[in-house]
């Protein structure tokens, strides 16, 4: 084993070498002729002349060896679902579904747009995408019908794959009225709608657009389809994420950028060997659920685990059950879930079999110290490793990578910057470097962006440079709008967003899009949203709105009705996931002199911390309402 130091070193001073390397990791048709094209920064080309496919090595490039071991294990807490598919199982399942998807004329790069619950149907149609070129779009199934109209909206899709229902808690929610509705709502239609049918929520097909995935899957039992070789730079997929603006970004991704990745990462970072067992229990909704509960595992030839359902449904050992049961060497979720399970009984931990596990990795939001301290003593010690990255870099930026050498985590830091990526501090004003010890920065990345980073926003080259590499001052590199230190060892800790992006338990939204859904409201004449420090989910919505007819509101119970409407309609429009905890109703807002919302004061005094300088603000007393409504 090398040292970590050199291997990072070499992978930015000798990069196009350091990857020609990783690229062996993959089944290439057509070699690349050239590692790296970054002659028209910040646009990086990966791979450029190299043919191959996603679901070729996901699936296909593994029957050779292990044609009859476990591929995917989908487990449903909330059917009582448990079905495991070999390799075999799945590329069969994948070519039906590729098939239905040909039929309905989809060709290499036609859009796809996916908007299901946890379930394999998922996977396969994720697979049959990229196994035929075609560019997939998956869309949180917790987003409700304006979410899923703006995306409908931008990726254009041919077709879209959705199911009847999803399930929480034994719970069904019903999606179909969701997509009919965001149908509706969006420009766009698709032609067709392949509907896969659990039998949990009864719909009336729209004849002509809807087919009914059983009925085409029986026609297809015995399909054949070859993959489809694409050009490396292919798009794979887009991925949309929240930003400042209403409109959500999609994050293209490439094909052969993206699988060089995940193969280096299986070993590198995760350890994940061939044959062995890796369990997400993140959503195929989210980045972490593209790249470790779908490509990256498969990519290793290990078995992954496509979990829905709660972790502490039927009770707080569900997770530890399974991985006992599947023998999981690599587990990966997210902060807010352990802080959901330390609400359980700790005996829940050691109730089982846990001897397969080599270590928890946890992303997605910032791991507090008692929370990683709980779940490393509760798991005997086993490694708990918190890594940072964001739906546009589809693998993590700071890591420590035991593969590569072992290193210890230290609490409150999720590593040091992985190989591939030239971290940079810099100082927001001035744009220089910041090299010393515990100075806070803006955490940048000189580009090129390392293999499986977003090639541009879907549709908007414009955007992509305009709000990712143009927001340091003087400077071309990419800003990953998080403020951070690094320590005398090279460890990072993030400090926070710079920007109006919060994080409600490790999902990312946009206060822009969940203020715009709020004003839509009738008798909403302004509001500002933050995101409010909370002990579970990391953070929260908060919503404070100037109400167009104040006159009933000094009632408590018409304030209750107002805050109980506006929490309806971001519901219906975006999902529950985007909704405040809170809608106070203030008459005015504190802003500077110039109109500029002061949204860190607002923040400041909703978390009980001081507000800090207020000497551009407007009307200090519209400050203090903020506070005596907190109190209140
Ligand atoms: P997303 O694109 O949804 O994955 O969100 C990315 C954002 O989540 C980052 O820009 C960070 O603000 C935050 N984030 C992700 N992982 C971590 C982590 N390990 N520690 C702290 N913040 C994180």
């Amino acid at each position: 084993m090398g040292s970590f130091a050199d291997f990072h070193a070499r992978s930015i001073n000798d990069r196009d070498a350091f990857w020609a390397e990783q690229a062996k990791l993959v089944d290439w048709k057509v070699q690349p002729q050239q590692i790296c094209d970054y002659s028209n920064p910040p646009f990086a080309k990966w791979f450029v002349g190299g043919e191959t496919n996603l679901c070729h090595n996901a699936v296909d490039r593994h029957l050779a060896e292990r044609a009859d071991q476990p591929a995917l294990i989908f487990v449903s807490t909330e059917t009582d679902t448990e079905k495991t598919y070999s390799y075999r199982e799945l590329h069969a399942e994948v070519q039906r579904m590729a098939a239905i998807l040909q039929d309905l004329g989809v060709v290499k790069g036609d859009r796809v747009l996916i908007y299901m619950p946890m379930i394999a149907e998922a996977a396969f149609a994720m697979l049959a995408c990229v196994r035929l070129g075609a560019i997939h779009s998956v869309v949180f199934g917790g987003f409700a019908s304006h979410s899923l109209a703006s995306r409908i909206e931008d990726a254009s899709p041919k077709v879209i794959i959705s199911a009847d229902a999803g399930s929480r808690s034994g719970k069904v929610v019903a999606y179909k009225p969701l997509l009919d509705e965001a149908i509706q709502l969006s420009a766009h239609k698709p032609a067709n709608v392949i509907m896969v049918d659990r039998q949990l929520a009864p719909f009336t097909p729209v004849a002509g657009r809807d087919m009914d995935y059983a009925t085409e899957r029986a026609q297809h039992m015995d399909a054949v389809v070859p993959c489809v070789w694409v050009e490396s730079t292919h798009p794979s997929y887009t991925l949309y994420t929240s930003g400042t603006t209403g409109k959500p970004k999609g994050v293209q991704r490439d094909t052969g950028g993206y699988t060089v990745a995940l193969a280096a990462s299986m070993p590198n970072i995760f350890e994940g060997k061939p044959g062995g067992t890796f369990f997400c229990t993140s959503d195929i909704g989210w980045v972490v659920g593209h790249s470790y509960i779908i490509y990256g595992p498969l990519i290793g030839g290990m078995a992954t685990i496509l979990y829905e359902g709660l972790p502490i449904r039927p009770d707080g050992g569900i997770w530890w059950s399974l991985v006992e049961k599947y023998k999981v060497n690599v587990m990966f979720s997210a902060p807010t879930a352990i802080r959901v399970l330390k609400k359980q009984d700790p005996a829940l931990l050691t109730k089982y079999d846990l001897s397969s596990l080599q270590a928890l990795f946890l992303a997605g939001e910032p791991l507090d110290e008692p929370t990683a301290k709980w779940i490393s003593e509760g798991l005997n010690g086993k490694a708990i490793i918190d890594n940072y990255w964001q739906t546009e870099t589809g693998w993590p930026i700071l890591s420590i990578c035991n593969g590569v050498e072992k290193a210890p985590s230290k609490f409150g830091s999720p590593g040091k910057a992985i190989y591939g990526y030239n971290v940079k501090l810099v100082d927001d004003q001035t744009g220089d470097e910041l090299t010393g010890a515990h100075q806070k920065g803006v955490l940048t990345i000189e580009g090129p962006l390392p293999p499986g980073n977003l090639q541009t926003i879907w549709g908007d080259d414009e955007r992509f440079v305009k709000t990712y590499w143009k927001t340091v001052p003087n400077k071309l590199v990419y800003n990953t709008f998080d403020w951070a230190v690094r320590d005398e060892d090279g460890y990072f800790f993030i400090l926070g967003r710079t920007d109006d992006v919060i994080n409600v338990a490790g999902h990312r939204l946009g206060t822009r899009e969940i203020e715009e859904s709020i004003s839509s409201h009738p008798n909403i004449a302004e509001v500002a949203v933050v995101g409010v420090a909370d002990q579970l989910k990391g953070q929260v919505a908060m919503a404070f709105a100037i109400a167009k007819d104040a006159s009933g509101l000094g009632d408590a119970t018409a304030r209750l009705k107002l805050e109980g409407e506006v929490m309806k309609v971001v519901d219906k429009q975006l999902g529950a996931v985007a909704r405040p905890s809170r809608v106070f109703f203030v008459s005015a807002l504190p802003k500077t002199r110039s109109g500029k919302l002061l949204r860190r004061a607002i923040q400041a005094v909703a978390e009980g911390r001081e507000p800090g300088d207020l000497t551009t603000m407007d009307d200090p007393a519209a400050l203090q309402q903020i506070v005596d409504q907190i109190k209140g």
